[in-house]
């Protein structure tokens, strides 16, 4: 609430850069200031441009999209069903207590009220865990199991239901912040591969794209507000060690003393990644793993060394065969 009102103490008086009428929002590193309508077509369009400029996704392709009922999945969700796009929506029900039933309740609603497709997956059906017991089991950061868990569910679940594209909600700031995450640690690998589009390079891996990498939390926030977007903004129990906050924090003092720092930082790094990590240097193996079938740089991928130590009785196995080599 705060937030919203120092937001409108600072656009009050100005004008939209666009049509003239009163501001809503003022996006600094742009330079402009948007009404209600020019601000939502503003959304749209830099949605639609991320997409063309990194050849995410064509009207042809069935794109599945990761929903968590955070506000940017929410947001995305509502910007691509205007679209003439074939998206098929999925939530994964993690069971944490005081968290997880209220994100699940508010996915279900919108794809209710607007009549959108929808798969709801329940961790402790498919694994026999949530991912609080799950974390207990294998004795790692819950955030670490979780992001491990959803990256290998939802690349099964697109790769097995013929998706070509996964597209999830992540924007401006949660890239930034893994960015810089990845250089403060200097993680080679992963800044080699930090894309808004990473194309699928072996069989089993699916496409992943960002569509909102352009937009901020704080515009995102703005567009679910104005279009009357429900989302769970309840903070996740298990997030409290979660570092990328920090790197969140640490940009955010940046950016507010030097507006479009953040834009620069993440855009620039994109421009000039190929420089930096030519693709011919890149010696990563993959070969398919030997459990789910499912591609890995190991004999057994992570998440199967997880749910061996777990002894889960998962028939998530089923599709081992069909993946080719
Ligand atoms: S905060 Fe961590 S544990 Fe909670 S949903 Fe996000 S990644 Fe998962
Ligand atoms: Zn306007
Ligand atoms: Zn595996």
């Amino acid at each position: 609430m705060q937030k919203n009102q120092k937001r409108l103490t600072e656009v009050k008086g100005l004008k939209c850069t666009a049509c003239k009428d009163e501001a809503i929002l003022r996006i600094k590193r742009h330079h402009v200031a948007f009404c209600q309508r020019c601000f939502i077509k503003f959304i749209q369009k830099q949605t639609i441009q991320a997409i063309k400029k990194y050849h995410m996704f064509s009207k042809k392709e069935p794109v599945l999209l990761a929903v968590s009922g955070g506000k940017d999945s929410m947001a995305l969700w509502s910007v691509l069903s205007e679209l003439d796009n074939q998206i098929t929506t999925i939530h994964l029900d993690l069971g944490i207590p005081n968290f997880s039933d209220q994100s699940r309740q508010v996915v279900q609603q919108f794809a209710k009220d607007k009549t959108l497709p929808l798969v709801v997956i329940y961790l402790k059906e498919l694994l026999g865990y949530t991912l609080p017991e799950l974390q207990k089991k294998v004795h790692r950061p819950a955030c670490s199991v979780c992001g491990l868990t959803k990256r290998f569910l939802l690349n099964h679940y697109a790769y097995h239901h013929h998706f070509s594209v996964l597209a999830t909600g992540h924007n401006l700031d949660d890239e930034a912040a893994t960015l810089l995450g990845n250089i403060l640690r200097w993680r080679e690998g992963y800044l080699r591969h930090q894309s808004p589009c990473l194309p699928s390079d072996y069989p089993g891996l699916v496409k992943k794209v960002k569509p909102f990498y352009t937009l901020t939390d704080e515009e995102i926030l703005c567009y679910v507000q104005q279009m009357k977007i429900p989302f769970c903004d309840s903070i996740c129990p298990l997030s409290q060690k979660a570092s990328s906050l920090d790197f969140k924090k640490a940009l955010k003092v940046i950016e507010d003393q030097s507006p479009g720092t953040k834009h620069y930082f993440l855009f620039h790094y994109l421009e000039k990644k190929h420089d930096l990590f030519p693709e011919k240097q890149s010696n990563v193996i993959l070969k398919n793993c030997s459990w789910c079938g499912m591609p890995t740089t190991q004999e057994r991928c992570s998440f199967c060394s997880i749910l061996e130590r777990t002894q889960s009785k998962s028939q998530l196995f089923i599709g081992k065969d069909d993946i080719e080599p």
